[in-house]
């Protein structure tokens, strides 16, 4: 199956439901850089796709980063004089800061609120905090809930571990007839967080899943990886290997209602740039474009400048740019079967063009050949819209000259590049058009 194929046969609105229930089963698990979250969600994916286990030991030399250690946490609270839990990390795991260090002590209350975070301005949320370089301990706590912590002291506990462990990540690569490599990477270093993180992940493994059943040109690349640490760790042990890729996406929060928006690569022009940007630009949504800035996820790795690959990120609403961004907001309500079906869908669209770009030379070029005789004109019925259709024809033919590639070609026509990819196909059929490079 080619992915045009994959592409007319796939049923979203089954694989949106898919996507959402596996977000559901990974939201309850407390994530962090590194620890038995990330395993946990590891195995969750195993059961689905392919995955290679990497696990680097504590304390290895990254480029300029080290492996910190590993951290687990079985329990926190903060218990009042009667003994009630008033913060529980049981009720939400994002109660505790990532990374906090262990601590069983009776505190002030002024001490208490040293290290509680909350957010003032939407007093019914839990912040996401963490401290993973810097060893302290803290909470997070709905404003509400803080302002009524009015005793004098209060019984602190955080049963967590910080010791020697590793670093895991999950690695999966499907090849293709080339070496060449298309990679998408998310990062699962979140806890109960759905559009940054668990969107990311459902949507990469479900990309693995179905490209896992086509004939591709391109070998896809899929890391899992905890944001930052995980992609410098990756880079630092492929370095050679990295060069290998020739477009990429780094995929997170694809789950939200908001518009599309892709964020170009470090080179701005790169063919993922124009892929991206051409897709959005004929789905008949609204979206929005944004150039590279050495900020916001792991592109900023991919993109610095000792490798400079040529990695995007698409997203719906970006990392920061909605209110319930690194808060207990961001929760089973925020995201949806049908966005998630979307995105998943227009990310199939961008592996369309990349795949299926080339070089085509017009078999015919001295003056229009003469369409009606080879019947097709008839053909054009099977097209969605048989205008630009014909259209898409005329430009294919007219710009096969072997200096215009298809997506050269549907820039140029401000034809959807799904059209004129058919229309290529279908004069090579009729002895037309003849493929000349990839
Ligand atoms: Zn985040």
């Amino acid at each position: 199956m080619k992915i045009e194929e994959l592409l007319a046969r796939t049923d979203f609105n089954a694989i949106g439901h898919e996507m959402y229930n596996l977000i559901v089963e990974l939201y309850p698990i407390c994530r962090s850089i590194t620890g038995d979250g990330v395993r946990s969600t590891l195995d969750i994916l195993e059961r689905g796709i392919d995955l290679a286990r990497e696990q680097v030991p504590s304390g290895t030399r990254v480029f300029d980063w080290t492996i910190p250690k590993e951290w687990n946490i079985a329990d926190a609270w903060v218990k009042n004089a009667a003994g009630e839990r008033v913060i529980d990390f049981k009720r939400s795991n994002l109660h505790v800061v990532q990374y906090s260090t262990p601590i069983r002590a009776t505190v002030s209350r002024a001490e208490l609120m040293a290290h509680l975070h909350s957010l003032p301005e939407h007093p019914q949320w839990i912040p996401y905090r963490s401290s993973y370089y810097a060893e302290r301990w803290g909470f997070c706590i709905e404003h509400d809930r803080l302002q009524q912590l009015n005793e004098e002291t209060y019984e602190v506990c955080i049963d967590s571990i910080l010791s020697d462990g590793h670093l895991t990540y999950g690695e999966l690569v499907i090849p293709g007839a080339s070496e060449d490599e298309i990679l998408f990477s998310c990062h699962i270093c979140h806890p109960s967080l759905c559009n940054d993180n668990l969107s990311g992940i459902a949507l990469t493994a479900q990309l693995a899943r179905l490209l896992a059943g086509v004939e591709l040109h391109h070998s896809c690349r899929f890391l899992f990886l905890p944001g930052t640490i995980g992609a410098i760790t990756w880079l630092s042990r492929n370095e050679t290997r990295a060069q290998r890729i020739r477009h990429g996406l780094v995929v997170a929060c694809v789950g939200d209602n908001g518009k599309f928006c892709y964020k170009r690569s470090r080179r701005g022009s790169a063919m993922i740039d124009r892929a991206a940007e051409h897709v959005l630009r004929h789905a008949g949504t609204d979206f929005e474009i944004r150039d590279f800035t050495p900020y916001g996820y792991d592109e900023r790795q991919y993109c610095s400048p000792g490798f400079d690959l040529p990695v995007g990120s698409l997203t719906r609403t970006p990392n920061g740019f909605y209110p319930q961004y690194h808060t207990s907001a961001d929760d089973l309500d925020f995201v949806a079967p049908t966005n998630l079906a979307q995105s998943l869908r227009r990310y199939l669209e961008v592996i369309d063009v990349l795949e299926n770009d080339g070089g085509y030379a017009n078999m015919n070029p001295k003056c229009e050949p003469q369409l009606g005789k080879r019947g097709l004109y008839r053909t054009l019925g099977g097209f969605a819209d048989a205008e630009r259709a014909q259209m898409a024809m005329l430009w294919v033919l007219n710009l096969s000259d072997g200096d215009h590639h298809l997506l050269d070609i549907a820039e140029r026509a401000g034809i959807d590049f799904a059209t004129i990819r058919q229309a290529a196909q279908l004069l090579v059929g009729h002895g037309l058009l003849e493929k000349r490079s990839a």
